[in-house]
């Protein structure tokens, strides 16, 4: 288990969760939502900012909870900038089918490129741990939220 947890805890985890990136409420913005992990405690706002072609120009979070929450949610931001809201929604199906252990590899990410992939496999490493599951979807949860005009979620 403490090898297992190791790896789950990569440094790069660890480096997000300790200091992470794009964590800050923009001065303007167009959707934000609300995204609660009652089970774990993780509470987050995702703040996002879309151009008139639906391409996400800016996205940013603030909030707090454990490690893998804060560090998932660090590592969305710096995916989805300058990604359309279409292909943000495909890649959060494609993630949460890697969480869940349903897919390992969705035919979906075919098409975006290796360090997309990089990351959000390090991140479906969770799914050895069903009770972190809800922490690294978490911020996709939300942020899949805002782009469908909802202004609260919780993973309950
Ligand atoms: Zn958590």
């Amino acid at each position: 288990m403490l090898d297992d947890l190791r790896e789950l805890y990569q440094e790069v985890i660890l480096d997000h969760g300790k200091s992470p990136r794009n964590f800050r409420r923009p001065e303007t913005f167009s959707r934000e939502a609300v995204g609660n992990n009652p089970m774990c405690g993780d509470a987050l706002v995702i703040y996002l900012s879309l151009d008139d072609d639906q391409t996400i120009t800016d996205v940013a979070f603030q909030g707090k909870g454990c490690a893998i929450s804060m560090a998932s949610a660090s590592m969305m931001t710096e995916v989805l900038k300058g990604m359309s809201v279409e292909k943000a929604e495909t890649l959060f199906q494609a993630f949460h089918l890697m969480c869940t252990g349903d897919d390992d590899a969705p035919q979906a990410l075919d098409s975006f490129d290796e360090e997309t992939v990089e990351r959000l496999r390090m991140l479906a490493g969770v799914r050895q741990f069903p009770m972190r599951v809800k922490c690294a979807t978490l911020a996709w949860h939300t942020m899949d939220a805002a782009v469908n005009g909802s202004q609260e979620i919780s993973t309950e």
